[in-house]
């Protein structure tokens, strides 16, 4: 079976490289390759989270990147800032190697529905690349988790119809709230990145997680939307061998080509 990640983050960064070696690998591309040969992986989608000019954004053949939009870009003149955030996001989705944009709202305290947002979503829209955008809990204690809850993207999958989006982490833990977004959306898609981080005994794990699980597989059925799931990882936080189990245990089987690989491929518009 092949396999797209379409949630990795490739930065090299303190903090990674100590998560990564509690996954049971390293954080470096030798190693990432590594894997993915092993594994059958084909292709990655890097959720940027770097600076906004174009050479800071040059990737290996096998990864695509969604252009990052982070509260540096939002600063004290967040008019000023966006204006001119919003000429250079325009250069990379003109390029085929830049497959959407990705904006973290928890992070930057501000509603995904707030105005200063809107131009960036007609933008996407009109070169028909999708705007993942970070929803569920925060990786930090900074940022507000009232503005990554999925309902807000409700709002602007409403507002904005012709744009299409992405709940990356599928608003864990508002799984059935992230569920009826999807639903009741079609142009809303989510990718399974971020439930797992370091390393697991896999058996363990669905052992002593059972509720949980089972609340997360009820809203993946509630929702029916197989056709709209995205394998995907969060790498380097996590360990890819696991993962690959964790999302197989939660997929019925007649999904898996759906999940692992074609809605990726669909969604972000990859030849891999
Ligand atoms: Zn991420």
């Amino acid at each position: 079976m092949k396999i797209i990640d379409a949630h990795i983050h490739f930065a090299a960064h303190a903090h990674f490289d100590q998560l990564a070696r509690e996954a049971g690998h390293s954080n470096d591309l030798d190693a990432l390759k590594v894997d993915f040969d092993r594994l059958g992986i084909v292709g990655a989608i890097v959720m940027g989270n770097r600076d906004l000019t174009l050479e800071s954004h040059s990737y290996p053949g096998f990864m695509r990147y969604c252009i990052g939009l982070d509260s540096s870009n939002f600063g004290e003149t967040a008019a000023d800032a966006a204006s001119v955030a919003l000429r250079q996001v325009e250069l990379h989705l003109q390029r085929a190697s830049c497959v959407g944009l990705k904006l973290y709202p928890g992070y930057n305290s501000t509603y995904v529905y707030d105005p200063m947002y809107a131009p960036f979503l007609e933008l996407a829209a009109r070169y028909d690349k999708p705007v993942a955008i970070h929803t569920g809990e925060l990786a930090s204690s900074w940022g507000n988790v009232k503005y990554s809850h999925p309902l807000t993207v409700d709002e602007v999958a409403t507002a904005h119809p012709r744009t299409r989006f992405v709940l990356c982490h599928l608003g864990n833990p508002w799984l059935l709230d992230a569920a009826v977004v999807i639903s009741k959306n079609p142009n809303v898609s989510a990718d399974l990145s971020g439930f797992l981080i370091g390393r697991q005994n896999m058996q363990e794990y669905f052992d002593e997680n059972k509720n949980y699980l089972d609340y997360l597989k009820m809203s993946l059925q509630y929702m029916q939307a197989w056709d709209r799931l995205m394998f995907a990882t969060d790498w380097p936080l996590t360990n890819l061998g696991d993962y690959i189990e964790f999302v197989a245990g939660l997929i019925p089987a007649k999904y898996h080509d759906l999940v692992f690989y074609e809605n990726a491929k669909r969604i972000y518009g990859l030849e891999f």
